[in-house]
């Protein structure tokens, strides 16, 4: 990447974008909205499970100037979810200024692996044992979201819960490809733990991105 682009990247003003896509939310409080996704591209928390591998070499990904990312997403929805990779590894705040001065509602899924920037109406916290949370991400959480791979991950969620703010909502969501032998363990710990709700993959139910 050339040196100049890279500084617009460090800056934020230029994101390695993935993809971007109009369509449903499919998990967490906000499934069933419609929402226009913005996947941004770089992640090192290392996930054996991640079904976006294809986002974590940040080079594969075309650094984008964040004033076309958010012309775009304005034509479709007043609801942005900016998704990764890890956003967080890059300045959110030049893109979530730029979102909020056109009025949108803007959203983030993260893992909480890096210092929190920008400017939020949501924050979805999805965190992983590799790279804890920072202390801000878990203050700052409107949901947390715990991806249940096998039954340490709800003992993983508990200690997760406990950092969180007392309105943060508490979802358990099966990993789709265990979700067969996972489901029947979340049924079971949501009924005796009701704190908890749980989250499904609906998009993937529905075959939408
Ligand atoms: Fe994949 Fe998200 Fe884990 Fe990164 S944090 S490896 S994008 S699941």
């Amino acid at each position: 990447m050339k040196k100049e682009m890279q500084a617009l990247v460090e800056r934020g003003e230029m994101l390695p974008l993935m993809e971007e896509f109009y369509t449903i939310q499919g998990e967490g409080f906000y499934k069933g909205t419609a929402a226009y996704f913005i996947r941004v591209g770089g992640c090192d928390v290392g996930c054996h499970w991640c079904d976006v591998k294809e986002s974590w070499n940040a080079e594969l990904h075309p650094p984008t100037e964040i004033t076309a990312i958010v012309e775009n997403a304005s034509k479709y929805s007043d609801t942005i979810v900016i998704t990764g990779g890890e956003p967080l590894t890059w300045d959110m705040g030049p893109i979530t200024r730029q979102l909020k001065n056109k009025g949108l509602r803007i959203h983030i899924e993260t893992s909480g692996a890096y210092p929190l920037t920008g400017e939020w109406d949501w924050i979805c916290l999805s965190p992983k044992k590799m790279k804890l949370p920072t202390k801000e991400v878990y203050e700052k959480a409107h949901e947390l979201k715990v991806i249940v791979y096998n039954k340490d991950d709800l003992r993983f969620a508990e200690e997760q819960a406990a950092q969180v703010s007392e309105n943060c909502i508490l979802y358990l969501q099966p990993e789709w490809s265990k979700r067969d032998k996972v489901i029947p363990l979340i049924v079971e710990y949501v009924m005796n733990n009701p704190k908890w709700k749980v989250s499904l993959q609906t998009h993937k139910y529905l075959n939408i991105p």
